[in-house]
């Protein structure tokens, strides 16, 4: 906390000392096209209805992680209309973007476009036509607004001071795309990424965000644990795995109700427990299989750590011994994402000017996870919901459902947001630059 509060300080102290003379002029004029006009132009009914229909042919052809190859062609068919260079392939459909002078700084906009493997059961004109795919999650929407930003962008690159970076990422939902994409060595030298979700939680027209851990981070496990099989009427001759996998589990209860700080939140659930077939036998096996989250790495670690011992140690008790698979390769643990502090003030800065700081809301921390903490890890992000409910009209699902819906009038809003932050972002690093020469990068 203190050392927020003397970078800040800092900050100020010299801003005052020389950036008002010098930057006066260029401050004032790309401010006003990062905050209402960019709002005005995305609301266009023709920037709008360009957005609605590349949204819905994504919505129309899901495509699940790492396989987004028509997402993507459609994305780089689209950067090639506007003229916009980039990357491809990275992280196998990924697609990189770039936007402004092509030199530092460097500022990400991310977009993910995986679908998830479930049904969708919404009729109307555009539903999914690919049995058992639906993008239930909004990432269709997500690119689309993307696009929208970009093409705002690209309208006015030549008031951008440094290079934004369009990131079309891959497998969000559970496989770990944007670390694939951090693997490619695509992202060198960013100053800062930004990211959002839409929210039906949320009315259209707000976001909302906090400083600090935001989303858990989150891991899985399976655990096999070996008896001896044999009849049920004569257990003395069997080592029983399914009365061991029960104490595993009730043991494994313990370790947030009784080792965990109350005040930091952790979930450890299991949701597998597979075993037996008959019932007059004691099978071989019984193999379990959970997830834990937490909103520290450390608490993450110690949770991962513990549960391997009580795995093992707990199977032993009842003469069976336990393998544990954390599956890092298959589901990658995820980290906790977390809102850089300086990010946040500025983010409230921006996205007040642009829709109204009352507007502009508190997030409380979920226990969900995002992949966009892997970018955090990195570089300093900055991660926020966009708000899509309109109560007067209907009432949104959660993600997830298979009856999930977009409020499409979103869709302006999140293109703007993209513009906005980027834009200014590099503008307030620009004004940086010559009072804290080769430093700016340190002190983010
Ligand atoms: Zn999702
Ligand atoms: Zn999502």
């Amino acid at each position: 906390m203190a050392f927020f509060f003397s970078r800040v300080n800092l900050f100020i102290f010299f801003h005052l000392l020389v950036a008002t003379p010098i930057f006066s002029e260029s401050s004032s004029s790309s401010h006003a096209i990062s905050t209402t006009k960019f709002l005005d132009l995305a609301k266009d009914p023709q920037l709008f209805d360009w957005m609605v229909g590349i949204r819905r042919k994504i919505h129309e052809n899901p495509e699940l992680g790492y396989e987004e190859f028509q997402t993507s062609e459609l994305i780089r068919v689209e950067l090639d209309k506007l003229g916009i260079s980039y990357k491809y392939p990275v992280a196998v459909t990924g697609v990189i973007g770039f936007i402004g002078t092509g030199l530092p700084p460097f500022v990400a906009l991310r977009a993910d476009m995986d679908a998830l493997p479930m049904q969708e059961l919404v009729e109307w004109e555009h539903k999914s036509k690919v049995p058992g795919k639906m993008h239930a999650c909004g990432h269709d929407a997500h690119v689309a607004m993307l696009l929208g930003a970009a093409k705002i962008l690209k309208e006015h690159e030549n008031e951008i001071r440094g290079t934004v970076v369009l990131v079309f990422q891959p497998a969000e939902e559970g496989g770990a795309g944007a670390k694939k994409i951090l693997d490619a060595g695509v992202l060198e030298n960013m100053s800062a990424i930004f990211g959002l979700h839409i929210a039906p939680t949320f009315p259209i027209g707000e976001v909302a965000a906090r400083a600090g851990p935001i989303f858990a981070g989150s891991g899985f496990f399976e655990a096999t644990i070996n008896g001896r099989g044999g009849h049920a009427a004569i257990p003395q001759h069997s080592i029983d795995p399914i009365l061991a996998a029960s104490n595993v589990i009730v043991s494994l209860q313990h370790i947030v109700s009784r080792e965990a700080n109350p005040l930091d939140s952790q979930v450890l659930t299991v949701g597998k427990f597979q075993g037996g077939g008959a019932f007059n036998v004691i099978p071989d096996s019984v193999t379990i299989g959970g997830t834990f989250r937490a909103f520290s790495k450390e608490s993450f670690m110690q949770l991962r750590h513990r549960i391997e011992q009580v795995i093992t140690g707990q199977a032993a008790v009842q003469r069976c011994n336990a393998t544990v698979d954390f599956l890092d390769e298959e589901k990658p643990f995820f980290p906790p994402t977390v809102n850089n502090g300086d990010l946040h003030e500025f983010f409230q800065s921006v996205a007040g000017s642009l829709i109204g700081s009352n507007k502009v809301k508190d997030l409380q921390p979920l226990m969900g996870s995002e992949d966009f903490a892997f970018y955090q890890e990195v570089f300093p992000g900055y991660f926020f919901l966009l708000g899509m409910e309109d109560a007067s009209v209907e009432r949104l699902e959660l993600p997830h459902s298979p009856y999930y819906k977009v409020n499409e009038d979103a869709l302006p809003y999140g293109a703007a947001l993209h513009a906005s932050l980027a834009t200014s972002y590099l503008l307030k690093l620009h004004q940086q630059v010559p009072v804290v020469e080769g430093k700016h990068h340190d002190e983010l």
